[in-house]
């Protein structure tokens, strides 16, 4: 686990700032209402574009939470396909990589051909 303590401290820092800003997002759509209509128009817009940036958030912090999870299985950084060890390089930056790159390579070029 030690290994991957520089990442889990990124992710613990981003799964915070996530959830507040989850938070700033929820108050925003809860917040008051106005009885002018335009305004009303104008503010369901803010809501849909808040939405869709919560959205965005949950989504990472769902990947943020597996990720620490899997730091403290020690099963953060292997790769899905073949079982072997993710590059620290790769890893740091890209934390979520399910992938080592030959696999992501292969991943990628199976997912060309299906589609
Ligand atoms: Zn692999």
């Amino acid at each position: 686990m030690d290994e991957h303590k520089e990442i889990l401290e990124q992710l613990l820092a981003k799964q915070a700032e996530l959830t507040r800003r989850l938070e700033n997002i929820k108050q925003n759509i809860t917040g008051g209402r106005s009885a002018d209509s335009q305004e009303q128009a104008q503010e369901l817009e803010n809501a849909e574009v808040v939405d869709a940036l919560g959205n965005e958030a949950q989504h990472e912090l769902k990947l943020i939470a597996r990720a620490i999870n899997q730091i403290r299985n020690s099963t953060y950084g292997d790769c899905v396909d073949c079982g072997k060890n993710i590059p620290p390089a790769r890893l740091k930056a890209y934390p979520f990589a399910e992938r080592c790159i030959d696999c992501a390579t292969r991943a990628e070029s199976r997912d060309r051909h299906s589609s």
